[in-house]
Protein backbone atom coordinates (compact mmCIF):
# COMPACT_ATOMS: atom_id res chain seq x y z
CA UNK A 1 0.00 0.00 0.00
CA UNK A 2 1.27 3.40 -1.09
CA UNK A 3 1.73 6.18 1.83
CA UNK A 4 0.71 9.46 0.38
CA UNK A 5 1.41 12.84 2.72
CA UNK A 6 -1.60 15.63 1.87
CA UNK A 7 -0.14 19.16 3.65
CA UNK A 8 -3.09 21.26 4.30
CA UNK A 9 -6.44 20.53 5.48
CA UNK A 10 -8.68 23.17 3.24
CA UNK A 11 -11.59 21.72 1.29
CA UNK A 12 -8.94 20.95 -1.16
CA UNK A 13 -6.48 19.14 0.90
CA UNK A 14 -9.53 17.03 2.56
CA UNK A 15 -10.98 16.23 -1.32
CA UNK A 16 -7.38 14.73 -2.18
CA UNK A 17 -7.21 12.81 1.11
CA UNK A 18 -10.27 11.11 0.45
CA UNK A 19 -9.54 10.55 -3.22
CA UNK A 20 -6.07 9.12 -2.23
CA UNK A 21 -7.86 7.30 0.35
CA UNK A 22 -10.97 5.81 -1.92
CA UNK A 23 -7.65 4.63 -4.36
CA UNK A 24 -6.53 2.72 -1.43
CA UNK A 25 -3.50 4.60 -0.35
CA UNK A 26 -2.56 5.08 3.33
CA UNK A 27 -3.08 9.01 3.90
CA UNK A 28 -2.09 11.32 6.65
CA UNK A 29 -3.29 14.99 5.88
CA UNK A 30 -1.29 17.70 8.01
CA UNK A 31 -2.63 20.80 8.89
CA UNK A 32 -1.23 23.59 10.45
CA UNK A 33 -4.09 24.91 12.70
CA UNK A 34 -6.31 23.06 15.43
CA UNK A 35 -8.54 22.72 12.87
CA UNK A 36 -9.46 21.62 9.68
CA UNK A 37 -11.74 23.37 6.99
CA UNK A 38 -9.36 26.30 6.15
CA UNK A 39 -11.97 29.20 4.62
CA UNK A 40 -15.08 26.94 5.50
CA UNK A 41 -15.34 27.74 8.94
CA UNK A 42 -18.26 27.73 11.67
CA UNK A 43 -18.98 30.90 13.75
CA UNK A 44 -21.73 31.83 16.16
CA UNK A 45 -23.01 35.18 16.54
CA UNK A 46 -25.21 36.04 19.68
CA UNK A 47 -25.95 31.46 19.53
CA UNK A 48 -27.06 30.99 15.92
CA UNK A 49 -24.32 28.88 14.16
CA UNK A 50 -23.33 30.19 10.93
CA UNK A 51 -20.29 30.61 8.09
CA UNK A 52 -17.87 32.98 8.55
CA UNK A 53 -16.31 32.04 5.56
CA UNK A 54 -17.61 30.98 2.16
CA UNK A 55 -21.06 31.01 2.19
CA UNK A 56 -22.22 29.28 -1.18
CA UNK A 57 -20.63 27.23 -3.75
CA UNK A 58 -22.05 27.65 -7.76
CA UNK A 59 -24.29 24.66 -8.56
CA UNK A 60 -23.10 24.94 -12.04
CA UNK A 61 -19.74 23.39 -11.26
CA UNK A 62 -20.99 19.89 -9.89
CA UNK A 63 -17.72 19.16 -7.94
CA UNK A 64 -19.12 20.93 -4.83
CA UNK A 65 -22.35 19.54 -5.24
CA UNK A 66 -21.18 16.25 -6.13
CA UNK A 67 -18.89 15.71 -2.81
CA UNK A 68 -21.41 17.48 -0.48
CA UNK A 69 -24.35 14.73 -1.86
CA UNK A 70 -21.68 11.58 -1.38
CA UNK A 71 -21.02 13.05 2.12
CA UNK A 72 -24.64 12.75 2.57
CA UNK A 73 -25.16 16.67 3.15
CA UNK A 74 -28.56 18.46 1.95
CA UNK A 75 -28.05 20.74 -0.77
CA UNK A 76 -30.38 23.91 -0.21
CA UNK A 77 -30.37 27.19 -2.72
CA UNK A 78 -30.64 31.07 -1.98
CA UNK A 79 -34.07 32.23 -1.84
CA UNK A 80 -34.97 34.31 -4.89
CA UNK A 81 -34.13 37.88 -2.89
CA UNK A 82 -31.85 39.68 -5.14
CA UNK A 83 -28.93 41.99 -4.34
CA UNK A 84 -28.70 45.54 -4.86
CA UNK A 85 -25.97 47.64 -5.86
CA UNK A 86 -25.37 50.95 -3.46
CA UNK A 87 -23.92 53.75 -5.70
CA UNK A 88 -24.65 57.53 -6.40
CA UNK A 89 -26.36 57.80 -3.13
CA UNK A 90 -28.77 54.81 -3.16
CA UNK A 91 -29.70 51.05 -3.06
CA UNK A 92 -30.16 50.18 -7.01
CA UNK A 93 -31.69 47.05 -8.60
CA UNK A 94 -28.65 45.08 -9.91
CA UNK A 95 -29.20 44.93 -13.77
CA UNK A 96 -28.66 41.36 -15.74
CA UNK A 97 -25.25 40.92 -16.10
CA UNK A 98 -21.88 39.16 -17.31
CA UNK A 99 -19.82 39.79 -14.30
CA UNK A 100 -20.99 43.46 -14.43
CA UNK A 101 -20.88 43.70 -18.56
CA UNK A 102 -24.54 44.38 -18.91
CA UNK A 103 -26.86 42.08 -20.90
CA UNK A 104 -29.98 44.76 -21.54
CA UNK A 105 -28.65 48.80 -21.86
CA UNK A 106 -32.79 49.70 -21.33
CA UNK A 107 -32.48 47.23 -17.99
CA UNK A 108 -29.26 49.06 -17.03
CA UNK A 109 -30.81 52.93 -17.51
CA UNK A 110 -34.08 52.32 -14.91
CA UNK A 111 -31.57 51.04 -12.64
CA UNK A 112 -29.88 54.54 -12.28
CA UNK A 113 -26.46 52.98 -11.95
CA UNK A 114 -24.29 55.34 -14.68
CA UNK A 115 -24.64 58.40 -14.50
CA UNK A 116 -25.85 60.56 -17.86
CA UNK A 117 -22.60 60.11 -19.68
CA UNK A 118 -21.52 56.36 -18.15
CA UNK A 119 -24.80 55.69 -20.10
CA UNK A 120 -24.16 57.61 -23.39
CA UNK A 121 -20.58 55.83 -23.81
CA UNK A 122 -22.06 51.97 -22.46
CA UNK A 123 -24.13 52.71 -25.50
CA UNK A 124 -21.38 54.16 -27.70
CA UNK A 125 -19.93 50.27 -27.83
CA UNK A 126 -16.64 50.15 -29.42
CA UNK A 127 -15.67 46.20 -30.02
CA UNK A 128 -12.11 45.43 -27.78
CA UNK A 129 -9.82 43.79 -30.58
CA UNK A 130 -8.89 40.11 -30.10
CA UNK A 131 -6.12 39.64 -27.14
CA UNK A 132 -4.87 36.68 -25.65
CA UNK A 133 -4.81 37.76 -22.36
CA UNK A 134 -6.68 40.97 -21.23
CA UNK A 135 -8.10 42.19 -18.33
CA UNK A 136 -11.86 41.99 -17.16
CA UNK A 137 -11.92 45.53 -16.94
CA UNK A 138 -9.68 46.53 -20.05
CA UNK A 139 -11.95 44.36 -22.30
CA UNK A 140 -15.60 45.78 -20.21
CA UNK A 141 -13.99 49.58 -20.30
CA UNK A 142 -13.36 48.86 -24.57
CA UNK A 143 -16.93 48.08 -25.19
CA UNK A 144 -19.14 49.87 -22.58
CA UNK A 145 -17.07 51.96 -21.06
CA UNK A 146 -15.44 52.66 -18.05
CA UNK A 147 -18.37 53.32 -15.63
CA UNK A 148 -19.28 50.37 -16.18
CA UNK A 149 -16.24 49.17 -15.18
CA UNK A 150 -15.74 51.05 -11.96
CA UNK A 151 -19.90 50.48 -10.67
CA UNK A 152 -20.19 47.39 -12.18
CA UNK A 153 -17.76 44.48 -12.80
CA UNK A 154 -15.30 46.08 -9.88
CA UNK A 155 -18.01 45.35 -6.99
CA UNK A 156 -19.18 42.33 -8.73
CA UNK A 157 -15.92 40.87 -9.11
CA UNK A 158 -14.54 42.20 -5.81
CA UNK A 159 -16.91 39.92 -4.67
CA UNK A 160 -15.36 37.04 -5.80
CA UNK A 161 -12.05 37.90 -5.84
CA UNK A 162 -11.84 40.72 -3.58
CA UNK A 163 -9.51 42.40 -6.42
CA UNK A 164 -9.16 44.88 -9.05
CA UNK A 165 -11.07 44.21 -12.37
CA UNK A 166 -8.09 46.06 -14.29
CA UNK A 167 -5.33 43.15 -13.00
CA UNK A 168 -7.57 40.43 -13.07
CA UNK A 169 -7.23 37.86 -16.25
CA UNK A 170 -10.82 37.54 -18.60
CA UNK A 171 -9.56 34.24 -19.55
CA UNK A 172 -8.54 32.63 -16.19
CA UNK A 173 -11.65 34.47 -13.74
CA UNK A 174 -14.99 34.72 -16.40
CA UNK A 175 -13.55 32.88 -19.82
CA UNK A 176 -17.13 33.04 -21.49
CA UNK A 177 -17.04 37.13 -20.87
CA UNK A 178 -13.94 36.53 -23.69
CA UNK A 179 -16.10 34.76 -26.00
CA UNK A 180 -18.85 37.03 -26.23
CA UNK A 181 -17.63 40.46 -25.32
CA UNK A 182 -16.07 40.73 -29.23
CA UNK A 183 -19.07 39.68 -30.78
CA UNK A 184 -21.69 42.64 -32.13
CA UNK A 185 -24.48 41.35 -29.94
CA UNK A 186 -23.49 40.92 -26.40
CA UNK A 187 -26.10 38.22 -25.66
CA UNK A 188 -26.20 35.06 -23.74
CA UNK A 189 -27.94 31.95 -24.90
CA UNK A 190 -31.79 31.60 -22.82
CA UNK A 191 -31.33 29.85 -20.40
CA UNK A 192 -33.87 26.59 -20.42
CA UNK A 193 -36.49 26.63 -18.50
CA UNK A 194 -36.21 23.95 -16.06
CA UNK A 195 -32.38 25.10 -16.13
CA UNK A 196 -30.76 24.74 -12.25
CA UNK A 197 -30.17 27.62 -9.38
CA UNK A 198 -26.48 29.24 -9.98
CA UNK A 199 -25.83 28.91 -6.36
CA UNK A 200 -26.20 25.96 -4.02
CA UNK A 201 -25.37 25.54 -0.12
CA UNK A 202 -25.22 23.31 2.45
CA UNK A 203 -28.06 23.57 5.22
CA UNK A 204 -27.05 24.39 7.79
CA UNK A 205 -23.62 26.26 6.22
CA UNK A 206 -21.01 25.28 4.13
CA UNK A 207 -18.44 24.37 7.06
CA UNK A 208 -20.25 21.66 7.44
CA UNK A 209 -18.89 20.09 3.84
CA UNK A 210 -15.74 20.74 5.66
CA UNK A 211 -16.43 18.52 9.22
CA UNK A 212 -18.01 16.12 6.88
CA UNK A 213 -14.99 15.54 4.93
CA UNK A 214 -13.13 15.53 7.65
CA UNK A 215 -15.53 12.88 9.67
CA UNK A 216 -15.52 10.39 6.33
CA UNK A 217 -11.53 10.52 6.59
CA UNK A 218 -11.73 9.46 10.52
CA UNK A 219 -13.19 6.45 9.74
CA UNK A 220 -11.74 4.79 6.81
CA UNK A 221 -8.25 2.58 8.52
CA UNK A 222 -5.01 3.50 7.29
CA UNK A 223 -5.79 7.35 6.90
CA UNK A 224 -5.18 10.17 9.95
CA UNK A 225 -5.89 13.85 10.13
CA UNK A 226 -3.45 15.71 12.34
CA UNK A 227 -4.11 19.18 13.66
CA UNK A 228 -1.39 21.46 14.83
CA UNK A 229 0.96 19.72 12.44
CA UNK A 230 2.90 22.68 10.55
CA UNK A 231 4.97 21.58 7.80
CA UNK A 232 8.46 23.31 7.62
CA UNK A 233 10.32 21.23 4.85
CA UNK A 234 9.95 18.62 2.24
CA UNK A 235 12.92 17.04 0.62
CA UNK A 236 13.60 14.37 -1.75
CA UNK A 237 14.25 10.68 -0.62
CA UNK A 238 15.10 7.30 -2.67
CA UNK A 239 11.39 6.13 -2.55
CA UNK A 240 9.40 9.75 -2.46
CA UNK A 241 9.83 12.48 0.09
CA UNK A 242 9.96 13.37 3.69
CA UNK A 243 8.21 15.74 4.87
CA UNK A 244 9.28 18.09 8.08
CA UNK A 245 6.73 19.09 10.55
CA UNK A 246 6.98 20.89 13.49
CA UNK A 247 7.12 17.86 15.74
CA UNK A 248 9.00 15.61 13.41
CA UNK A 249 9.54 14.39 10.34
CA UNK A 250 7.05 12.14 7.99
CA UNK A 251 7.85 10.23 4.51
CA UNK A 252 5.77 9.98 1.82
CA UNK A 253 5.74 8.01 -1.68
CA UNK A 254 2.90 10.07 -2.86
CA UNK A 255 2.63 14.01 -1.59
CA UNK A 256 0.05 16.47 -2.38
CA UNK A 257 0.66 20.50 -1.30
CA UNK A 258 -2.64 21.96 -0.94
CA UNK A 259 -1.77 24.81 0.98
CA UNK A 260 -2.23 28.68 -0.39
CA UNK A 261 0.22 29.71 -2.72
CA UNK A 262 2.64 31.31 -0.23
CA UNK A 263 3.49 28.36 1.81
CA UNK A 264 3.41 25.94 -1.10
CA UNK A 265 6.02 28.27 -2.45
CA UNK A 266 8.27 27.48 0.54
CA UNK A 267 7.78 23.91 0.87
CA UNK A 268 8.34 23.04 -2.89
CA UNK A 269 11.85 25.55 -3.32
CA UNK A 270 13.70 22.61 -2.53
CA UNK A 271 11.86 19.88 -4.73
CA UNK A 272 10.60 22.06 -7.43
CA UNK A 273 12.38 25.12 -7.47
CA UNK A 274 10.80 26.66 -10.55
CA UNK A 275 6.92 25.74 -9.17
CA UNK A 276 7.97 27.80 -6.40
CA UNK A 277 9.49 30.61 -8.07
CA UNK A 278 6.27 31.06 -10.17
CA UNK A 279 4.12 30.56 -6.68
CA UNK A 280 5.90 33.37 -5.43
CA UNK A 281 4.44 35.56 -8.30
CA UNK A 282 0.92 34.81 -6.99
CA UNK A 283 -0.72 37.82 -4.74
CA UNK A 284 -3.30 37.85 -2.12
CA UNK A 285 -5.99 40.15 -0.91
CA UNK A 286 -6.89 39.98 2.81
CA UNK A 287 -10.45 40.41 3.93
CA UNK A 288 -12.76 40.51 7.04
CA UNK A 289 -16.28 39.71 7.45
CA UNK A 290 -17.77 41.03 10.23
CA UNK A 291 -21.27 39.15 10.87
CA UNK A 292 -24.21 40.76 12.90
CA UNK A 293 -27.33 39.74 14.93
CA UNK A 294 -30.44 42.45 15.16
CA UNK A 295 -33.38 41.90 17.45
CA UNK A 296 -36.04 41.82 14.58
CA UNK A 297 -38.55 43.84 16.53
CA UNK A 298 -36.25 46.91 17.50
CA UNK A 299 -38.06 49.42 16.15
CA UNK A 300 -36.92 50.00 12.53
CA UNK A 301 -34.62 46.97 12.04
CA UNK A 302 -37.29 45.32 9.72
CA UNK A 303 -38.32 48.47 7.65
CA UNK A 304 -34.58 48.98 7.24
CA UNK A 305 -33.55 45.10 6.85
CA UNK A 306 -36.30 43.33 5.67
CA UNK A 307 -37.13 44.29 2.03
CA UNK A 308 -36.68 42.06 -0.32
CA UNK A 309 -33.30 42.03 -1.34
CA UNK A 310 -30.41 39.56 -0.42
CA UNK A 311 -28.56 42.50 0.88
CA UNK A 312 -26.21 45.22 -1.50
CA UNK A 313 -22.55 45.02 -3.25
CA UNK A 314 -20.65 48.21 -2.84
CA UNK A 315 -18.26 49.81 -6.22
CA UNK A 316 -14.69 50.97 -5.05
CA UNK A 317 -15.71 54.27 -6.71
CA UNK A 318 -17.69 55.19 -4.29
CA UNK A 319 -15.56 55.31 -0.93
CA UNK A 320 -17.44 53.64 1.67
CA UNK A 321 -15.48 51.18 4.17
CA UNK A 322 -17.42 47.60 3.25
CA UNK A 323 -17.74 46.19 -0.24
CA UNK A 324 -20.25 43.91 0.67
CA UNK A 325 -23.31 43.15 2.96
CA UNK A 326 -25.13 40.06 2.58
CA UNK A 327 -28.21 39.71 4.32
CA UNK A 328 -27.47 36.48 5.41
CA UNK A 329 -31.50 35.76 6.84
CA UNK A 330 -32.78 37.34 3.33
CA UNK A 331 -30.96 34.90 1.28
CA UNK A 332 -30.75 31.63 2.91
CA UNK A 333 -34.09 30.44 4.76
CA UNK A 334 -31.97 28.50 7.28
CA UNK A 335 -30.24 31.11 8.40
CA UNK A 336 -33.80 32.89 8.86
CA UNK A 337 -35.23 29.83 10.81
CA UNK A 338 -32.26 29.82 12.80
CA UNK A 339 -32.03 33.48 13.57
CA UNK A 340 -36.10 33.39 13.95
CA UNK A 341 -35.88 30.95 16.81
CA UNK A 342 -34.37 33.77 18.83
CA UNK A 343 -35.85 36.90 17.50
CA UNK A 344 -32.98 37.93 15.14
CA UNK A 345 -32.13 38.67 11.88
CA UNK A 346 -28.68 37.76 11.01
CA UNK A 347 -26.27 39.48 8.21
CA UNK A 348 -22.66 40.11 7.24
CA UNK A 349 -20.45 42.56 5.61
CA UNK A 350 -17.48 42.27 4.19
CA UNK A 351 -14.35 44.73 4.05
CA UNK A 352 -11.20 44.46 2.73
CA UNK A 353 -9.76 44.89 -1.37
CA UNK A 354 -6.34 44.01 -2.51
CA UNK A 355 -4.01 46.95 -1.95
CA UNK A 356 -6.45 47.62 0.86
CA UNK A 357 -4.73 45.78 3.64
CA UNK A 358 -4.78 48.86 6.14
CA UNK A 359 -8.17 49.81 6.22
CA UNK A 360 -8.08 46.00 8.01
CA UNK A 361 -5.26 46.89 10.39
CA UNK A 362 -7.69 48.51 12.99
CA UNK A 363 -9.03 46.58 16.14
CA UNK A 364 -12.00 44.44 15.67
CA UNK A 365 -14.71 47.32 16.81
CA UNK A 366 -13.90 49.69 14.46
CA UNK A 367 -14.72 47.19 11.61
CA UNK A 368 -17.77 46.57 13.67
CA UNK A 369 -18.08 50.30 13.79
CA UNK A 370 -17.74 51.16 10.13
CA UNK A 371 -20.30 48.54 9.02
CA UNK A 372 -22.79 49.87 11.09
CA UNK A 373 -22.01 53.20 9.72
CA UNK A 374 -22.39 52.20 6.24
CA UNK A 375 -25.06 50.01 6.69
CA UNK A 376 -26.96 52.69 8.74
CA UNK A 377 -25.88 55.25 5.39
CA UNK A 378 -27.57 52.43 2.88
CA UNK A 379 -30.59 51.31 5.08
CA UNK A 380 -31.37 53.51 7.58
CA UNK A 381 -30.98 50.87 10.25
CA UNK A 382 -29.93 52.55 13.19
CA UNK A 383 -30.74 49.66 15.65
CA UNK A 384 -27.33 48.46 18.16
CA UNK A 385 -26.27 44.33 16.83
CA UNK A 386 -27.08 42.24 20.04
CA UNK A 387 -23.39 40.21 19.01
CA UNK A 388 -21.15 41.06 16.22
CA UNK A 389 -17.94 38.32 15.38
CA UNK A 390 -15.46 39.60 12.90
CA UNK A 391 -13.22 36.53 11.45
CA UNK A 392 -10.25 38.00 9.57
CA UNK A 393 -8.98 36.41 6.62
CA UNK A 394 -5.32 37.65 5.88
CA UNK A 395 -4.44 36.34 2.58
CA UNK A 396 -7.27 34.78 1.87
CA UNK A 397 -8.08 35.07 -1.42
CA UNK A 398 -5.71 34.47 -4.73
CA UNK A 399 -5.72 37.07 -7.57
CA UNK A 400 -6.07 35.77 -11.26
CA UNK A 401 -4.13 38.68 -12.33
CA UNK A 402 -3.22 38.62 -16.26
CA UNK A 403 -0.92 35.70 -17.19
CA UNK A 404 -2.28 33.35 -14.33
CA UNK A 405 -3.34 30.70 -16.67
CA UNK A 406 0.22 30.63 -17.92
CA UNK A 407 1.86 30.59 -14.66
CA UNK A 408 -0.51 27.37 -13.56
CA UNK A 409 0.58 25.96 -16.73
CA UNK A 410 4.57 26.75 -15.71
CA UNK A 411 3.56 25.53 -12.20
CA UNK A 412 2.08 22.25 -13.22
CA UNK A 413 4.70 21.45 -15.17
CA UNK A 414 7.81 22.28 -13.00
CA UNK A 415 5.85 20.26 -10.44
CA UNK A 416 4.97 17.10 -13.16
CA UNK A 417 8.91 16.92 -13.57
CA UNK A 418 8.97 15.29 -9.67
CA UNK A 419 7.17 11.68 -9.44
CA UNK A 420 5.00 11.35 -6.92
CA UNK A 421 4.49 15.41 -6.25
CA UNK A 422 1.36 16.85 -7.25
CA UNK A 423 -0.32 20.40 -6.01
CA UNK A 424 -3.84 21.57 -5.54
CA UNK A 425 -6.04 24.42 -3.75
CA UNK A 426 -7.63 27.77 -4.57
CA UNK A 427 -4.62 29.09 -6.28
CA UNK A 428 -4.80 27.10 -9.89
CA UNK A 429 -8.15 26.46 -10.97
CA UNK A 430 -10.56 29.10 -9.92
CA UNK A 431 -10.84 30.35 -6.31
CA UNK A 432 -14.34 28.78 -5.61
CA UNK A 433 -15.21 25.74 -3.47
CA UNK A 434 -16.21 23.62 -6.56
CA UNK A 435 -13.29 25.04 -8.89
CA UNK A 436 -10.80 24.35 -5.87
CA UNK A 437 -12.35 20.10 -5.06
CA UNK A 438 -12.16 20.08 -9.15
CA UNK A 439 -8.23 20.98 -8.93
CA UNK A 440 -7.80 18.02 -5.89
CA UNK A 441 -9.29 15.36 -8.28
CA UNK A 442 -7.38 15.90 -10.74
CA UNK A 443 -4.03 16.36 -8.58
CA UNK A 444 -4.57 13.35 -7.41
CA UNK A 445 -5.89 11.63 -10.57
CA UNK A 446 -2.60 13.20 -12.57
CA UNK A 447 -0.52 11.57 -9.18
CA UNK A 448 -2.24 7.74 -9.45
CA UNK A 449 -2.52 8.34 -13.28
CA UNK A 450 1.41 8.45 -13.63
CA UNK A 451 2.12 5.47 -10.92
CA UNK A 452 -0.29 3.27 -12.85
CA UNK A 453 1.67 4.50 -16.75
C1 LIG B 1 -14.02 35.38 3.11
C2 LIG B 1 -14.11 34.38 2.00
C3 LIG B 1 -15.36 34.06 1.49
C4 LIG B 1 -15.45 33.13 0.47
N1 LIG B 1 -16.69 32.82 -0.02
C5 LIG B 1 -16.81 31.86 -0.96
C6 LIG B 1 -18.10 31.43 -1.37
O1 LIG B 1 -19.14 31.88 -0.86
N2 LIG B 1 -18.16 30.46 -2.33
C7 LIG B 1 -17.03 29.90 -2.88
O2 LIG B 1 -17.15 29.03 -3.73
N3 LIG B 1 -15.80 30.27 -2.47
C8 LIG B 1 -15.66 31.23 -1.52
N4 LIG B 1 -14.43 31.58 -1.09
C9 LIG B 1 -13.25 30.92 -1.65
C10 LIG B 1 -13.07 29.51 -1.09
O3 LIG B 1 -13.61 29.44 0.20
C11 LIG B 1 -11.60 29.16 -1.00
O4 LIG B 1 -10.94 29.48 -2.20
C12 LIG B 1 -11.40 27.66 -0.72
O5 LIG B 1 -12.15 27.27 0.40
C13 LIG B 1 -9.92 27.41 -0.52
O6 LIG B 1 -9.69 26.08 -0.17
P1 LIG B 1 -8.21 25.52 -0.14
O7 LIG B 1 -8.29 24.14 0.42
O8 LIG B 1 -7.55 25.71 -1.46
O9 LIG B 1 -7.39 26.48 0.83
P2 LIG B 1 -7.60 26.89 2.34
O10 LIG B 1 -9.01 26.88 2.73
O11 LIG B 1 -6.80 28.14 2.48
O12 LIG B 1 -6.86 25.74 3.14
C14 LIG B 1 -5.46 25.61 3.17
C15 LIG B 1 -5.08 24.97 4.48
O13 LIG B 1 -3.67 24.76 4.47
C16 LIG B 1 -3.20 24.96 5.79
N5 LIG B 1 -1.76 25.21 5.73
C17 LIG B 1 -1.12 26.30 5.23
N6 LIG B 1 0.20 26.14 5.35
C18 LIG B 1 0.43 24.95 5.91
C19 LIG B 1 1.60 24.22 6.29
N7 LIG B 1 2.82 24.71 6.11
N8 LIG B 1 1.45 23.01 6.88
C20 LIG B 1 0.22 22.49 7.09
N9 LIG B 1 -0.93 23.12 6.76
C21 LIG B 1 -0.82 24.33 6.17
C22 LIG B 1 -4.02 26.14 6.27
O14 LIG B 1 -4.02 26.23 7.68
C23 LIG B 1 -5.38 25.82 5.70
O15 LIG B 1 -6.20 25.10 6.58
C24 LIG B 1 -14.28 32.50 -0.05
C25 LIG B 1 -13.03 32.83 0.47
C26 LIG B 1 -12.94 33.76 1.49
C27 LIG B 1 -11.59 34.09 2.06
Amino acid sequence: MQRAVVVGGGVAGLAAARDLADAGCDVLLLEATDRAGGKLRRGEVAGVTVDVGAEAMIHRRPEGVDLARELGLPIVHPTGATSRVWTRGALRRLPRTLMGAPLDLEELEETGILGEEGMVRARHQLLPQPDDDASVGELVATRFGDEVVDRLVEPLLGGVYAGQARHISATAAVPQLVDLIARPEFVLPPAPADAAPVFAGVDGGMWRLAEALEADLHGRPGVEVRHGATVTAIRRTNGGFAVGTSDGEETAELLVVATPAPPAARLLSDVAPAAADELLQVCYASVALVTLAFRADDGGVREALDVGASGFLVPPVDGRQVKASTFSFAKWAWVRAAGEEQGLLVLRTSLGRFGEQATLQVPDDQLVQASLADLAAATGLTATPVDAVVQRWGGGLPQYWVGHLDRVARVRAAVARVPGLAVCGAAYDGVGVPATIGSAHRAVAELLGARSS
